[in-house]
């Protein structure tokens, strides 16, 4: 890719920053990008792949920091959208040095750039980039980090469910829903612990035989094979392992009346968010739903409290519920609505920055001090 059409690029989705950090003694080749700070500055995690070039490494940032964009506005959350990418092997390529290097580009961006963990890169990564700035979340517990957001995100999951069944079966009650969840992981396990508290009846999948068992045993689960989960009989199918299970190909065999789960990229292409909506099945938007884990690393930023992150959470279900209200508005499916819900959250704060003091935080300080 060419200077030009990397200029191109930025415009066509109106980035606002690109940042190419080297450090030859360490190593780093890494990019930062910052693609909207109307709500606040950008916060994002580091990816650290071996980029086959750097080409892919410039798209693969770009993409995943407009990404962030949407997902912050759509959670409520004060942040705008940025990534970073550091090209190079996590298992192999990874040093203290490579880190703190990195940590030292974040603190040249004042604060524009917040760093967190991402594939690739750890709570130990952060530990390492925070001695070089303040500019970092994800940190661990000991110095007042969020821990593991799994939980969060399964909690927010949950509350997005919620505003789903409300809307296809008239009540938000979970009690007796048959829900089918693949993937018993960080999130999917929390998510059937959550569900069973609610009264679900729970249909289980994962590769590893000894989570599903642990599944029968404590929330009375029926077992499904992998190949199977997709296209049981169930009130709400949760994909919580892997992307992209709305294809062509799964279109046709769904049996539920919901999509609601915590993977990211459920939907093959946009286009599939329409061809469920022709199906009647209601698709809870994944970067809505799935955010807890965000806001809870994000209030790191304001000092951890774990009674107000739950407070937050809870939210989805009302961003669940505008994005129906939205969809139906428009006449558009889910997947659209979500990005109108947040490019109207950014266009209404955008239109009081011409007030803007400048400082990164602060749409509340903003408004205090244009009084
Ligand atoms: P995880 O790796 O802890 O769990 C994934 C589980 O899925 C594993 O138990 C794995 O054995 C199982 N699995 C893999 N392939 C499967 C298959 N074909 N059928 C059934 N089970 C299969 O991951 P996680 O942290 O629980 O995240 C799950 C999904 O949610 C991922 O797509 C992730 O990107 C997304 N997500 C996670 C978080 C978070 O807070 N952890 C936040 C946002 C999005």
């Amino acid at each position: 890719m060419s200077s030009v059409q990397v200029f191109e690029k930025l415009a066509e989705y109106r980035y606002e920053q690109i940042v190419f950090c080297q450090d030859k003694a360490t190593g780093l080749r890494a990019i930062v990008a910052i693609h909207d700070t109307t709500l606040g500055p950008a916060l994002g995690g580091c990816r650290m792949y071996p980029y086959a070039s750097e080409e892919a490494a410039i798209v693969d940032v770009l993409r995943l920091a407009r990404g962030m964009t949407y997902k912050a506005a759509a959670s409520g959350l004060n942040l705008g959208g940025g990534k970073s990418v550091i090209i190079g092997d996590p298992e192999q390529d990874k040093s203290e040095e490579l880190m703190r290097s990195f940590g030292r580009y974040v603190e040249t961006l004042g604060g524009r750039y917040i760093v967190a963990e991402d594939v690739g890169t750890s709570t130990e990564d952060m530990e390492h980039i925070r001695i070089e700035t303040s500019h970092v979340v994800g940190i661990d517990v000991t110095h007042g980090g969020s821990g593991d957001p799994g939980p969060f995100t399964a909690l927010g999951v949950m509350h997005g469910m919620r505003a789903c069944v409300e809307e296809v079966f008239g009540s938000p009650s979970l009690e007796g829903r048959i829900v089918a969840v693949q993937g018993l992981g960080h999130v999917g396990w929390h998510l059937c612990e959550l569900l069973h508290e609610e009264g679900a009846s729970l249909i289980v999948s994962d590769l590893r035989e000894e989570v599903v068992e642990r599944a029968i045993r404590e929330f009375g689960a029926k077992p499904v094979e992998p190949d199977e989960i997709l296209t049981i009989p169930c009130d709400i199918l949760a994909p919580c392992a892997l992307g992209a299970v709305v294809n062509d190909g799964s279109l046709a065999s769904f049996r539920c009346s919901i999509i609601a789960g915590s993977a990211n990229n459920v939907l093959l292409e946009a286009r599939h968010g329409e061809a469920l909506t022709k199906r009647g099945i209601l698709y809870a938007p994944d970067y809505v739903i799935n955010a807890g884990g965000l806001i809870n690393v994000a209030d790191e930023l304001e000092g951890y409290n774990q009674t107000r992150v739950t407070k937050r959470v809870a939210r989805i279900y009302d961003s669940m519920r505008t994005i129906i209200a939205i969809s139906k508005r428009d006449g558009v499916p889910t997947n659209v609505a979500a990005d109108t819900l947040a490019l109207e959250r950014i266009d209404a704060i955008s239109s009081i920055e011409r007030l803007h003091t400048g400082h990164p935080y602060g749409l509340e300080r903003r408004r205090r001090e244009t009084l």
